[in-house]
């Protein structure tokens, strides 16, 4: 679709909300060539901001508008943030009337809805308030403006605990026993890349010397560490001691709130490697079956069974770990609200303290292609999420933390849910961008968060494994001048 805007710039505010409403429309900056077209037009006079928009849709036009007065007259950011809403604001008023059901994220666009939530707060409106707002102002579902508060409110307790000079500390492992059909990570087979598994461990353990001199040598202590990938367990176990030593070797960990492994696939679990995990203090787990129907595993592309899921969740809890994530996918091919709320009600029944509920997300590098007329409808993944939702909750499960992707199906959202006292330290730091993260492996992103100004900069390694090998130097240069700010 086409765009054009008059008296104002945000063209990637008309952008994301186009995305957002209409995901297959491509937009881009152009001329009305009679095909589907959006015009976005600003108007300013004094501090009142008037957005109009007028937008044909598969021959049906529709107009928009939208009009408010900014609060804090002359403050640019305070202009400038009205005149992006307004401008979004519009474009959904005349798109959104032709919708059976509006979107439950109403006009909200953007990954981390709790961290506007908490901005909001800060800027002087009650909890209560910013709940309501959500829910007028953008249009947000009462339920997803629930789960929004929810999750701001345990980001404002997170943001208490976190030390003054603390990190959350990510380790990634980009190597999975096969890889999935809705894969959208960078992770790589074993089978197709079994030889550089070696090697990796081998740089990785090097930067994770390094870069823990760094960190001690700029005052820096670790508050949360996140061993993810991939599917770190794809490690043997003695590869994985070797790294789980690293880490101790060159940070101080005795003072972390959380320490968590990925153990997502059960095929890659053995009471080996978790006797390993256990004598480095890993504290929590996650196994992540993502539907516990062996059809829909099977169209996933992932080689095991939901009983081989029951059996090494077994064996995780057998060895002593006392704080368990699983994560489930709602919206793959093959399953049904009645599928997905079988998986749901046998994880309530195996008893995880975290549960984390996905969308499906559709990215570049999925291989859905041959599969993709299955995909269950949109409406069916809002009941799945709904089903969720309402019986995790009666289970004594809350919502911690939240993150929207784009292109997820029906525009919904990741959450997670947990127990009272299970919440995941770096799960809430990461998602609200509460401390710096440092990110060591094949495409971490080192994030330094600049808590006094809100600023982010980010540093990122070489995304493929056989890249990252050999680019240590540039790695440690990088990752100095981020954090040596
Ligand atoms: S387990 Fe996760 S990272 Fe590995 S292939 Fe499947 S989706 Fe990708």
């Amino acid at each position: 679709m086409n765009y054009q805007i008059w008296g104002h710039t945000h063209r990637h505010a008309v952008e994301e909300i186009l995305l957002h409403l209409l995901p297959d429309c491509a937009a881009g900056e152009g001329d009305d060539t009679g095909g589907d077209f959006c015009k976005s037009v600003l108007s300013v006079q004094g501090d009142t901001f008037t957005a109009s928009a007028s937008v044909r849709v598969k021959g049906r036009c529709c107009e928009g508008k939208c009009i408010d007065t900014v609060k804090g007259g002359s403050d640019p950011l305070a202009r400038k943030r009205l005149e992006t809403e307004l401008v979004k604001l519009a474009v959904y008023d005349a798109i959104v009337p032709a919708f059976r059901q509006p979107p439950v994220w109403g006009a909200l666009t953007g990954v981390r809805p709790a961290k506007l939530a908490r901005s909001l707060i800060d800027r002087g409106r009650s909890p209560e308030e910013t709940e309501a707002w959500l829910r007028e102002h953008f249009y947000v579902s009462p339920e997803r403006a629930a789960l929004t508060m929810s999750a701001a409110k345990m980001a404002q307790e997170m943001d208490r605990k976190r030390s003054k000079n603390g990190i959350s500390l990510y380790v990634g492992i980009p190597f999975c026993p096969t890889r999935c059909s809705y894969c959208s990570f960078i992770s790589s087979a074993v089978e197709k890349n079994a030889a550089l598994i070696e090697p990796y461990v081998e740089a990785l353990c090097r930067e994770v010397l390094e870069s823990g001199a760094l960190a001690k040598s700029l005052g820096l202590t670790v508050d949360s560490l996140y061993i993810g990938g991939g599917t770190p367990t794809t490690l043997s176990s003695i590869q994985l001691d070797r790294l789980l030593s690293a880490l101790e070797n060159a940070f101080d960990l005795s003072r972390l709130f959380d320490y968590t492994v990925e153990a997502g696939r059960p095929d890659t679990i053995t009471l080996e490697k978790l006797a390993v995990l256990r004598a480095h203090g890993v504290t929590r787990v996650s196994v992540n079956p993502q539907s516990m129907d062996d059809e829909v595993l099977r169209l996933a592309g992932r080689k095991h069974t939901a009983q081989d899921v029951i059996e090494r969740y077994m064996q995780v809890r057998e060895t002593g770990f006392q704080s368990v994530n699983m994560d489930l996918i709602a919206g793959l091919a093959g399953d049904s609200p009645d599928g997905f709320a079988k998986t749901v009600d046998t994880l309530l029944d195996l008893g995880p303290e975290n549960i984390t509920v996905h969308t499906l997300a559709v990215k570049r590098g999925a291989d859905l292609r041959d599969i993709s007329a299955n995909l269950a409808q949109q409406e069916q993944v809002g009941h799945m999420l709904t089903y969720a939702q309402n019986v995790l909750s009666a289970h004594n499960y809350h919502a911690y933390y939240l993150y929207r992707q784009k292109f997820s199906a029906g525009g919904f959202e990741n959450v997670g849910w947990c127990r009272p006292g299970a919440e995941n330290f770096y799960n809430v730091s990461m998602m609200e961008e509460l401390q710096t993260v440092v990110s060591l492996g094949a495409g971490g992103v080192s994030k330094r968060v600049d808590r006094i100004t809100g600023k982010i900069e980010r540093f990122t390694n070489p995304k493929y494994p056989a890249e990252y090998l050999g680019a240590q130097e540039r790695i440690l240069q990088g990752k100095r001048r981020l954090l040596e700010k």
